[in-house]
């Protein structure tokens, strides 16, 4: 039985019969794969809290010759990203990029570049004093290792660079399109002012470790929250967990109503 040896994100969970679990992880060896932890839910687990969300771990699995999951047979925890789990704001940046991740690359796709930046998104979350807008330059850095990244610097339709009138954002096209481009899209093309397109621009061609530095204003980040938003909705082919509209200063009840709301949509069976 061929043993597998990665390091490995945990992108989600769930529950398998009477005492397992089914995960699903992002390695950088093998990328998207899924294996079953026996016993995991029992209390004298061997996993412990490895197989949580979001947990950066050295994974061993093995597989079982006539079955497409995995066994998983040993998780030890680089990172377990804990302060994530004290902020929903974080919780939700960190849900938007495991999902992303897992949904544009394939099953047993290894993609260095994407579980790099999925890694370096985490981390980055963890120290950020504005999760939802690092989690958003995240998902770009992963679109664009994934092979998504969205053209900014012209018409997708035409391909004109130069042009006197307003711009807007084509998901479908996968980028900007021109006033009279627009006109012949089948759905809705928010606009995009020179001001975002700027700060797009700037934070395609940053360095990963730079992009925490940017501060846009709050018009700025409103249009890039609903052009990446869209998007990744796009690309992903699925509604992903909202960028906004989550405050950890929500009264307690309605916070651990979304906690756990995220906590549902983060261990739903796919
Ligand atoms: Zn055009």
């Amino acid at each position: 039985m061929p043993l597998l040896k990665t390091p490995a994100v945990v992108l989600k969970s769930r529950k398998w019969g009477d005492a397992d679990r089914i995960v699903t992880f992002f390695t950088l060896k093998h990328g998207k794969v899924r294996g079953v932890a026996r016993g995991a839910r029992r209390m004298k687990s061997r996993f412990g809290s490895s197989l949580e969300p979001f947990v950066h771990c050295d994974l061993v699995l093995f597989e079982k010759p006539g079955d497409t999951l995995y066994r998983i047979s040993q998780t030890d925890i680089s990172h377990a990203f804990p302060s994530i789990r004290t902020s929903l704001e974080a919780i939700t940046g960190a849900a938007r990029l495991a999902n992303l991740a897992g949904a544009v690359t394939a099953d047993g796709d290894a993609v260095p570049h994407v579980f790099h930046a999925l890694l370096e998104g985490l981390r980055a979350i963890e120290d950020s004093g504005d999760p939802a807008l690092t989690a958003a330059l995240y998902e770009l850095e992963i679109l664009r290792f994934a092979g998504y990244l969205p053209h900014m610097d012209r018409c997708n339709a035409c391909q004109e660079r130069t042009h006197g009138g307003a711009w807007f954002f084509s998901p479908r096209a996968g980028g900007t399109v021109c006033s009279a481009c627009v006109r012949r899209e089948p759905v809705r093309c928010p606009s995009v002012s020179p001001a975002c397109l700027a700060f797009f621009r700037q934070a395609l061609r940053m360095e990963l470790s730079l992009l925490p530095r940017l501060k846009p204003t709050a018009a700025i980040r409103n249009e890039l929250y609903e052009v990446i938003e869209l998007y990744v909705e796009c690309v992903a082919g699925r509604r992903m967990p909202r960028a906004q509209g989550l405050c950890a200063a929500e009264p307690k009840r309605a916070y651990r109503r979304a906690v756990s709301d995220v906590g549902a949509q983060l261990i739903a069976p796919r």
